[in-house]
């Protein structure tokens, strides 16, 4: 580890404040360090490794790809891809279209290019003005940076692009929109903000009066999508009907890879939008499985019945620490407790490592936990042993 962290620091730029610790192998949710220290992950790489560390479904399927061809360019048709899409729009029950990139910035991009140009074509004044929530997350790049409702975000980098006005609520929104409004942009739950629902009612609401006044709703669910939440979406969940959905984080189940979609079919043209890497062989092969692993998951009840179990669990540890803890907060998988205050947070999550359970932080003072959707009982018991352990000792 030590000459690893040695080559970290002289070669790698210094964006990330790094725990000490360098894990090697992984089986579902369990990981393994350089010391052969062993650990339950209730982080799943930040909602990325949907199905767990090492699945064997999806790497025997990124393999046989492998073997064949990984990348071609998006000059030519690739069968991963016109599937993942097919299997994208399907499962997510809307009459839409995709987009394939890398990341969710990127996905973001995608969406905010849609709607601008949608605000082009739609009217007699440019409309080109999107609203997004305080506390929100959208990206690192300049655009998804600016479009992020979190001044601290925006202290270096400018000038910005225009058109971002932030709502300090979602009842907040409709005061905001003007003549030059092309979209909303947000978050179902936030997820960097806090682990924060919204009002499913307030949402419904506003999609509603979003449609009369022909202002477009993006819906980011990089990290809500693909059944974090027990849906496929959490706009499936939230009972809307959006005009554009990100996908990213939970995807691809490690390998990279961002989805825009979008039921207006017909604003981009060819030329328009590109991507060098989105949606290759590697990438949609990846997305492919991951679907089908949890749509089976979905379908067979095993998804909801290990929301159910964590849930419980999550909700005893909750009752036995009524001092460290002020609330239990998220939907699904996608959950956490609000910490007293941001210091004891720091050492829970220092604890919890040592105790030998990965566990994430959001906004100030949320514990938060984004499990595999494909952990097992005994996994979530010895997570939560192991975390309890944590807590009793702070
Ligand atoms: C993580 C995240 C992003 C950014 O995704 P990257 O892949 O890091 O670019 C955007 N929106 C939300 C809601 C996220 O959670």
């Amino acid at each position: 580890m030590s000459s690893i962290k040695e080559l970290d620091t002289s070669y790698v730029l210094p964006t990330y404040a790094r725990a000490d610790v360098e894990f090697v192998s992984g089986d579902n949710a369990r990981l393994e360090d350089a010391n052969g220290k062993k650990y339950i992950d209730f982080t799943s790489g930040i909602a990325v490794c949907s199905v767990g560390h090492a699945n064997k479904r999806l790497s025997d399927a990124l393999c046989e790809q492998l073997h064949k061809i990984t990348h071609i360019s998006n000059l030519y048709y690739m069968a991963p891809q016109a599937r993942a899409a097919e299997k994208i729009v399907k499962a997510s029950g809307y009459d839409m279209k995709c987009f394939f990139g890398n990341s969710g910035a990127e996905a973001n991009e995608g969406a905010i290019k849609i709607a601008r140009k949608y605000g082009e074509k739609d009217g007699e004044v440019k409309r080109y003005k999107i609203i997004t929530l305080e506390h929100s997350f959208h990206g690192r790049t300049i655009t998804t940076v600016k479009a992020t409702g979190q001044e601290a975000m925006h202290n270096y980098f400018g000038p910005f692009p225009d058109g971002f006005v932030y709502a300090q609520n979602i009842e907040q929104i409709p005061s905001l929109i003007d003549d030059h409004t092309c979209a909303v942009m947000i978050e179902l739950v936030q997820g960097e903000g806090g682990v924060q629902p919204l009002d499913k009612k307030a949402v419904q609401d506003l999609a509603l009066y979003l449609k009369s006044k022909n202002v477009l709703l993006i819906i980011d669910e990089v990290q809500t999508g693909v059944y974090r939440t027990g849906e496929f979406l959490a706009s499936n969940l939230f009972e809307i009907e959006p005009d554009v959905i990100t996908l990213a984080k939970g995807l691809g189940g490690g390998v990279p890879i961002g989805v825009v979609m979008t039921s207006k079919k017909d604003v981009f043209s060819a030329g328009d939008h590109g991507s060098t890497f989105g949606g290759n062989y590697l990438s949609a092969t990846a997305a492919c499985e991951v679907v089908d692993i949890l749509e089976e998951m979905y379908n067979a009840g095993t998804l909801k019945e290990n929301i159910n179990y964590f849930d419980a669990q999550l909700q005893k540890l909750y009752e036995a620490h009524q001092g460290i803890f002020t609330s239990k907060v998220g939907i699904g998988m996608m959950c956490g407790l609000r910490v007293k205050d941001a210091a004891t947070l720091a050492s829970i999550i220092t604890k919890a490592r040592e105790e030998g359970v990965m566990v994430l932080k959001a906004g100030r003072d949320t514990l938060r936990l984004l499990p595999a959707l494909t952990i097992t009982k005994e996994e979530i018991d010895e997570g939560f042993t192991s975390l309890n352990r944590a807590l009793s000792s702070l």
